[in-house]
């Protein structure tokens, strides 16, 4: 089967003649080819959603959101059709799947307020007859470029509140996992959506090089690698557009001498494995306090590990799929490797994990180190992979450095039971998002989402209000209607 793009309201072929393989993660097999756009077929995109545009902010806020109203109730009507494609793309267990739709859907949710949010503010008598108000207005076509590991998810953070803000917008999916956000695009076409205005340009660098050198493109949001989020950023800012890019992450969690262990070690299961690792918000990194900690947590964690399930998405008891690709499988294990080899231990391998009759899928059971040291590759890369390493800390200090002096602040935790060490803890560390006996501290869709550091680019976060402030610019309008008073010319700037 062969994936083109969703332009103008409809599915179209691509015309490039270059197309990329995209896999069944779990068997290796090729199951369809996604073409790869050229600048020509971006432009004709951007010229298609440029002419919707003016229409689509014109339409009052309240409409606009009962667009999305509605597509959220046929992401309902179509969760496990999304579900199973997303799996079958990406290999994450199909209850997480259905997670990645939802954390996307609940921003749609939110995006209804939109009315709301689109909200000004308003002055009255700030000088004789004078008022003041300021109003928030769509920036024209906005782009978003996404990762493959939320294929649902992502694309909805960026879509969602740039359509309810009034814009009309293009989106370069991942083409390792293409075929959610098409049908993502068909579904907002059904929900009412005008031609033009959620525009699917499937693409590699091509495509990305033409929307960041589109002058008709106002702003660019980006989820992915951070080597390719200073990349946009750097080339979309000289071009004279609004960016944020969100890259990797190496996310810690510090567990103190308090900490109830059996919670601790179910947790790190869940976020070190979940979705083999493959999550910017994967825990990656565990810092127990104390040799005592350490060893108490890992006589927990190994048996744990040890009884990760693994497998296809078709079966209901497994715990995680495969990586995304066999590059990425590829990548994992040279990592791997190296850990060894820098002298850190390895206390669970899964680099001989084989499942009989996928045996080509791109598995790799679950990996657990210790004694991995600050100045390891394995400690510095983010490995995106089911990769869990324990960094051995004898104090809060020591163990609250590490996360401070990483490249990477997307996300933290910290597990323990004195309210004192977790109130200094989230006050002082320097990453974006901090969980307190949570390890994954994806924030809901009325906060915001963002990392710090490398981790981050650009000054405002994803969803939640900073959404709207980032797709929407503010003017601000003073108006004066003079009450009969004449009088002559003034040639002091006014002051109140
Ligand atoms: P990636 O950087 O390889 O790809 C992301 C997007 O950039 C894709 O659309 C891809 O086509 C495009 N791209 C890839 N190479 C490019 C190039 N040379 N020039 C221009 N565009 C290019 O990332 P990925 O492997 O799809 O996703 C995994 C990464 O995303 C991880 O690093 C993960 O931490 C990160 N991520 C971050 C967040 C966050 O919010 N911080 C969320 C999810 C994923």
């Amino acid at each position: 089967m062969e994936l083109g793009h969703f332009v103008g309201g409809k599915m179209i072929a691509g015309q490039s003649g270059r197309f990329a393989d995209v896999f069944n993660p779990a068997t290796g097999k090729v199951e369809k080819t996604v073409a790869l756009a050229t600048k020509a077929e971006v432009r004709a995109a951007v010229e298609n959603a440029k002419a919707a545009q003016p229409g689509w902010a014109a339409v009052n806020p309240q409409r606009r959101a009962r667009v999305i109203m509605e597509f959220v109730r046929l992401l309902h009507r179509d969760m496990d059709k999304l579900a199973e494609a997303l799996s079958r793309e990406h290999g994450k267990t199909f209850p997480d799947a259905k997670g990645d739709i939802i954390r996307g859907l609940e921003v749609a949710e939110f995006c209804i307020g939109a009315p709301h949010l689109l909200k000004g503010e308003f002055s009255e008598g700030v000088g004789p007859g004078i008022d003041i108000y300021s109003v928030r207005q769509p920036l024209g076509v906005v782009a978003g470029i996404t990762p493959f590991n939320f294929p649902a998810m992502i694309p909805m953070w960026k879509f969602c509140p740039a359509i309810a803000a009034g814009n009309a917008f293009i989106l370069k999916p991942s083409e390792r996992a293409p075929s959610v956000p098409l049908m993502l695009a068909a579904l907002m076409q059904e929900a009412g959506l005008p031609d033009g205005i959620l525009n699917v340009v499937n693409g590699d660098k091509e495509a990305v090089d033409a929307i960041l050198d589109d002058t008709d493109i106002c702003a660019v949001g980006f989820v992915g690698s951070t080597a390719i989020a200073e990349y946009i950023y750097t080339r979309g800012c000289a071009a004279g557009k609004r960016v944020q890019c969100f890259g990797g992450a190496k996310n810690h969690m510090v567990i103190a001498p308090d900490a109830d262990l059996d919670q601790v070690a179910d947790a790190l299961i869940g976020a070190g494995y979940g979705a083999a690792g493959e999550r910017c918000m994967a825990i990656s990194v565990a810092v127990p306090i104390g040799k005592d900690t350490a060893d108490r947590l890992l006589e927990r964690l190994i048996p744990r590990v040890e009884k990760l399930k693994v497998g296809p998405y078709t079966s209901e008891t497994v715990d995680f799929g495969p990586l995304v690709t066999a590059d990425a499988k590829r990548r994992v294990l040279g990592l791997v490797d190296k850990g060894i080899a820098e002298g850190a231990s390895l206390v669970v391998d899964g680099r001989g994990f084989s499942l009989q009759g996928y045996e080509d899928g791109f598995f790799v059971g679950p990996c657990l180190f210790d004694n991995v040291k600050p100045d390891m590759e394995i400690y510095k890369a983010e490995i995106f992979g089911p990769v869990l390493s324990i960094v051995r800390a004898d104090t809060y200090e020591e163990a609250l450095d590490l996360p401070m002096k990483h490249e990477y602040g997307n996300g933290v935790a910290i597990f323990t039971r004195d309210g004192d060490t977790a109130r200094d803890f989230a006050s002082r560390v320097n990453v974006g998002m901090v969980g307190i006996n949570v390890p994954i501290p994806v924030p809901l869709a009325h906060y915001t989402f963002g990392g710090w550091k490398r981790s981050g680019f650009g000054d405002l976060n994803q969803f939640g209000a900073d959404s709207f402030r980032f797709y929407t610019k503010t003017k601000t309008i003073t108006s004066r209607w003079p009450s009969g008073v004449k009088e002559g010319a003034s040639f002091v700037i006014p002051t109140m």
